[in-house]
């Protein structure tokens, strides 16, 4: 009989003690608006923003809503009109162009590379094609193209960078935190990502003019003076006038849920390293497969996993992704024609101008994904590296090439 795996690809670990009874108490005074305070009170999203700041070395952060509102409030902050190009990657999720279009902008695409980064010398070609402004980097499924190139490119042409770091919360190139090389990086608290408070994000920037502007979209009114991770008053002279608000505040009962989550996320992001490498190592070597090669200059949050099969028709993918679901692990891939579930393609984001990218194209028809869940034990992480293993040995031994 061949092994069969038991877990959960989408169980998370519940939120810990300490959350809970924080949240209990909010629950219990009542104060669920970060700008309900008590006298003398500073509430759970100011103490929240003032920790993730001081977590990323930022001189400003702000709580929201989402991610993606993260995302669209930076790009809105840094100046993005209706109709002006904005750069992409063509490997992202949903959200990524779904915050370009918020802000009536129009995503411009970029290649990836086999390594699933950014393509820098695409990204070259294609700031001189479409005359963007600005780059919303997405570090997807945690894997940071080489930052300093990347700066120096946009830099020289004077392209903004606003970092998305759903999947590199926590994370490094070269010593400096995800987030931290362009004007703004933006997180998700969002159940599937480092912190979980169900939906949720941050915007971190040490450029007062763009963080004036995002807490006045997010919605503070006139209550800027209540933020302790804000700039000084004399930033909002000019900008509490021109700015609208685009409510998207997070509340305290959120902020309270993560703050123990914040003081335990460098043990999390070990913890999801060791599952991480006990897959990998079991992948390593399977004839057929490639696993992603990860830069000495990068330190990863390793909170999902991927490989390739590259050159892989469809239909020996598709046995091999019915193999491994018959045995329990759970695999996506970004190679179907449809999207499904969380898994779509920059083909099927057809509001956006129809592009090819046929780089792209080639490396996601091979690109196989799978989430790492805390709950999953390191010796759960190394039977899922050998059902892998065997399945993909199977087929690749009928029919290899
Ligand atoms: C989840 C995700 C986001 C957006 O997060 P939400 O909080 O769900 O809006 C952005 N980028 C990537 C790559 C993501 O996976």
């Amino acid at each position: 009989m061949s092994e069969k795996f038991n877990g959960s690809f989408t169980q998370q670990e519940p939120i810990p003690q300490a959350g809970i009874d924080a949240a209990m108490a909010v629950l219990r005074h009542g104060r669920l608006h970060r700008y309900n305070l008590a006298e003398g009170e500073t509430g759970e999203v100011a103490l929240l923003e003032q920790e993730f700041a001081a977590f990323t070395g930022a001189k400003y952060c702000l709580a929201v809503t989402s991610g993606g509102y993260a995302m669209a409030t930076a790009l809105r902050a840094a100046g993005v009109k209706p109709g002006d190009p904005v750069l992409s990657n063509a490997f992202t999720l949903a959200p990524v162009p779904g915050a370009i279009a918020g802000v009536g902008a129009v995503p411009a695409f970029v290649e990836v590379t086999e390594d699933l980064t950014l393509d820098l010398d695409d990204l070259k070609a294609r700031i001189a094609a479409s005359g963007a402004r600005v780059l919303l980097l997405s570090h997807m499924r945690g894997h940071i193209c080489d930052m300093d190139a990347l700066m120096a490119i946009c830099d020289a042409a004077g392209v903004t960078v606003v970092e998305d770091c759903a999947h590199t919360m926590g994370a490094e190139w070269r010593g400096t935190p995800s987030g931290r090389h362009g004007i703004a990086g933006c997180y998700s608290t969002q159940t599937y990502k480092h912190m979980n408070s169900g939906e949720g994000g941050f915007l971190v920037t040490d450029d007062a003019d763009l963080a004036a502007r995002a807490v006045i979209l997010s919605g503070s009114y006139m209550l800027y003076g209540r933020h302790k991770a804000a700039p000084p008053p004399e930033a909002f002279e000019t900008v509490r006038y021109q700015t609208p608000n685009m409510s998207g505040r997070m509340d305290n009962l959120r902020a309270a849920i993560l703050r123990p989550q914040l003081r335990a996320l460098p043990d999390q992001c070990a913890r999801w390293n060791d599952r991480y490498r006990v897959i990998e190592d079991g992948l390593r070597d399977t004839p057929g497969l490639r696993t992603i090669p990860r830069p000495a200059n990068e330190s990863y949050v390793g909170s999902s996993f991927q490989f390739l099969l590259p050159g892989w028709d469809a239909p020996r993918l598709r046995d091999v992704l019915a193999r491994c679901h018959a045995r329990g692990v759970e695999l996506k891939w970004f190679g179907a024609e449809e999207p499904v579930a969380f898994t779509s393609r920059y083909d099927s984001w057809r509001y956006a101008p129809e592009q090819h990218l046929p780089q792209t194209d080639r490396v996601l028809s091979g690109l196989i994904d799978m989430r790492i869940p805390l709950t999953f034990s390191p010796q759960d992480c190394a039977q899922i590296a050998r059902i892998i293993r065997a399945e993909v040995s199977a087929v690749w031994q009928a029919a290899p090439g």
